[in-house]
């Protein structure tokens, strides 16, 4: 029997090949298998994505291997990435790429293999064992399988000794697939489920009926869970799993990669992995090694872990069936991809679970003006816990007047007097203080007063951040490095009197240590963070009260939970504020929110200090009064009156190039070519093109053109058509983003 197999290659052609499967491959193909095929020259993988009954080609070549054993994308997550392609305006090719790991996708298998013995029953009688063997026999019995080095060294023996077992054929050895389980020398106590109190049985009565299917058939199945932070959110994703498998299901818990600590992934564990070898949880994200990340992956396509805990790609687990998908914290902004395929996860999820007739839970303190929108429309059903499940209060947040602290002598200070007063008071108590700012370096730009000289970024319209350790000045954008002039590098000015303008964290960190030479400072973001361990050790070292007063990005802003910090600063809330971004209010909002929720998660109640230039702003002044409903309601005006999402669609089409002028031109033209769409979508608005906010990147000018519709899966199934048939000239790049997050 001859058998077709029809390939999505992995270089993004747009288009699907035929190739005959030989017979010896047979029984390994079947859709979503990962072959190896020839391409002219060239032996390149793909994914099989039909086995139609005949081809219209004629001479088929046939595929040259097969990677592993049977389907690698489910159908159904087949059917997911051809959604993903079409709706964000990019090739299959490119869409199955985010679909599987990197480690998964290697051309050859990436079990790690070891030696295990294994103690077995001997076919008709044994011969004779001497007294040692006798010893090591018994050992083996008991055991009945295990590594090989293990045995040798629990029973100080060799392996000739083993051998010689092996051939008096009461023991094997063999060469074995070995697990890595990164979490198999944590000690995890396991948890019982809390008894629920009356918000969250309220919520999680709702979620039991819509996965039981119970209830009206045309409500939504995508929840809003907006509960405070502490409100117990995290129990209710616990229960709902349980729930999941008792349905003989599965679950996806998304988490933000930046919030997937050893301390979240703990409180699943805890509750679903009892017993050293259960490896009901598996764990997906950045910091496993390679190796780590392959073998996780494939306990979730055998089965054999039914949940998944990981950051934004985990929304393509090959869960099957799946009940229910968890995004936490569902407004992060990491969620979706900057890079094609441009997806956001939290929306991919909704989608996939439509699909498969799973049950979404959306959690947030601060959900997004999208999803709240969505649940004022009756698209998602909302669910409200509004009170801390441990009966704590909520922090006090008091807004400080920077405006009042600058003084003519000594210019804007870093920390307020009531700022640095109850600093004081919590070194004396020995509790602990966390201090945000985000923004990494000493200073955020380096100016010469004398000529009015800022250092700039080669290659970016941005001004280079100062690093004052290491006397470097250093791009945030595209990582150009270089050293700190002594003076002025003007010459016909080479002043001395360089100044720092724009204050960075290791700026906080330096007055910290002249202000409180006796405290234990710390500062954690990207740059103390060099090594995997960093962030777990000066986490454990903050936990053991070895730091008095951490400081960091918005590394420290998201899910830790430290009982003893009862004090929080943020130096700067108005940093955010001033993005050229129309949700720059939101993402105020959202931060501080955020990080006034690290405080008073113990005993002792918590007090957060907001420093502001703009005291106050909406933003900041709803955030202090914890009302995010009265946020959600002045935003929308603003959102409504400017036609921002959610109030209608938005995609962003950002032109690259070297050359300014070919690039305004291409704008022109590309910008020509979709008004002609107008016809078919009526409520169509267009801006641009003009400069992005980030004007140049990287030594490429930018330029931006805005869409806005009600109708986006029409409008973005046009401009893959009008992007395919557009041309442009040489060295014009066009990046399609459907739903941007980032306007930049
Ligand atoms: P969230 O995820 O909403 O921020 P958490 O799940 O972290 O909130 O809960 C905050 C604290 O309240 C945790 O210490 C948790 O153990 C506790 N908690 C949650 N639900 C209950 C409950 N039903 N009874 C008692 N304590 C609870
Ligand atoms: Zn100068
Ligand atoms: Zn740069």
């Amino acid at each position: 029997m001859s058998m077709i197999a029809r390939v999505t290659l992995e270089i993004a052609l747009r288009k699907e090949f035929d190739y005959l499967v030989p017979e010896e491959f047979q029984d390994r193909v079947e859709i979503g298998s990962r072959v190896k095929v020839p391409f002219g020259p060239r032996k390149v993988m793909g994914v099989v994505t039909g086995l139609p009954a005949q081809s219209e080609h004629a001479k088929l070549k046939p595929i040259l291997g097969v990677i592993g054993k049977g389907s690698f994308v489910t159908p159904k997550v087949l059917e997911l990435a051809r959604w993903m392609a079409g709706y964000y305006c990019c090739p299959v090719e490119t869409a199955l790429k985010s679909v599987l790991p990197v480690s998964v996708r290697k051309e050859k298998e990436g079990w790690k293999k070891q030696l295990y013995v294994r103690s077995i029953e001997p076919v008709g009688s044994p011969s004779k064992l001497t007294k040692r063997q006798e010893e090591l026999n018994a050992v083996l019995r008991e055991w009945k399988e295990l590594p090989l080095q293990e045995f040798l060294k629990m029973t100080q023996s060799t392996q000739a000794t083993v051998k010689k077992l092996e051939s008096a054929g009461v023991a094997l050895i063999s060469r074995e697939v070995i697990e890595r389980d990164p979490y198999a020398h944590e000690h995890i106590v396991p948890t019982e489920p809390l008894e629920l109190n009356q918000e969250q049985k309220t919520s999680m009565d709702a979620v039991l009926k819509a996965m039981n299917h119970e209830g009206a058939a045309k409500q939504s199945n995508v929840f809003l869970l907006h509960g405070v932070t502490g409100s117990g959110k995290t129990e209710v994703y616990l229960q709902a799993i349980q729930h999941a498998l008792e349905q003989g299901k599965g679950a996806i818990v998304l988490v933000p990669e930046i919030s997937l600590t050893p301390q979240t992934v703990e409180r699943f564990k805890a509750r679903f992995s009892s017993g050293k070898h259960q490896t009901l949880v598996a764990v997906l994200h950045s910091h496993l090694s390679e190796g780590e990340r392959h073998d996780e992956w494939h306990k979730i396509k055998e089965g054999r872990a039914r949940i998944v805990i990981g950051a934004r790609s985990a929304v393509f687990a090959p869960i099957d069936p799946l009940g229910l998908i968890i995004v936490d914290e569902e407004h992060e902004h990491s969620y979706k991809q900057e890079e094609a395929p441009r997806y956001h996860a939290r929306d991919v999820a909704v989608v996939r679970a439509q699909r498969e007739k799973a049950v979404v839970i959306l959690g947030s303190a601060t959900p997004s003006m999208e999803t709240y929108y969505n649940t004022q429309k009756g698209k998602y059903r909302l669910l409200e816990m509004p009170t801390r499940a441990d009966n704590k209060t909520m922090p006090w947040v008091r807004v400080i007047d920077m405006r009042s602290e600058a003084s003519k002598e000594k210019g804007i200070p870093i920390l307020s007097q009531q700022l640095r007063e109850a600093i004081q008071q919590r070194i004396e108590k020995r509790e602990q203080t966390m201090l945000f700012l985000n923004r990494r370096g000493y200073a955020s730009s380096m100016q010469c007063p004398t000529c009015g000289y800022v250092a700039g970024c080669p290659n970016c319209s941005i001004s280079m951040t100062y690093h004052r350790r290491d006397q470097r000045l250093r791009c945030h954008i595209c990582g150009h490095d270089q050293r700190a002039p002594k003076c002025c590098p003007v010459e016909t000015c080479r002043s001395y009197e360089i100044r720092y303008a724009g204050i960075g964290t290791e700026k906080v960190e330096d007055t910290l240590k002249v202000l409180f030479p006796k405290a234990g400072i710390q500062r954690m973001d990207s740059d103390t963070l060099k090594k995997k361990e960093d962030y777990k050790k000066i986490l454990t070292a903050f936990r053991l009260g070895k730091i008095d007063v951490l400081i960091g990005t918005q590394m420290i802003a998201k899910g830790l939970h430290f009982p003893n910090v009862t004090l929080v600063g943020i130096i700067y809330a108005d940093l955010s504020l001033h993005m050229p971004d129309f949700r720059a209010g939101e993402r105020t909002f959202q931060l501080l929110t955020q990080v006034a929720g690290r405080a008073g998660r113990g005993e002792v109640e918590g007090d957060v200090f907001v420093q502001s230039f703009t005291p106050f702003h909406a933003a900041i002044q709803y955030a202090r009064r914890h009302d995010y409903l009265g946020f959600y309601e002045q935003e929308m005006e603003f959102r409504k009156d400017t036609e921002y999402p959610p109030t209608s669609r938005m995609a962003m089409i950002t032109l690259k190039g070297k050359n300014e002028e070919k690039l305004k031109m291409s704008g022109t033209h590309l910008k020509s070519v979709i008004e002609g769409i107008r016809e078919e979508i009526k409520d169509l608005a267009l801006a641009g093109p003009s400069p992005a906010p980030l004007e140049r990147a990287e030594n490429f000018f930018r330029y931006q053109i805005m869409l806005k519709t009600k109708r986006m899966s029409q409008l973005s199934r046009r401009l893959a058509d009008i992007h395919q048939s557009t041309k442009l000239p040489e060295g014009v790049q066009t990046i399609i983003d459907i739903d941007p997050v980032s306007m930049h």
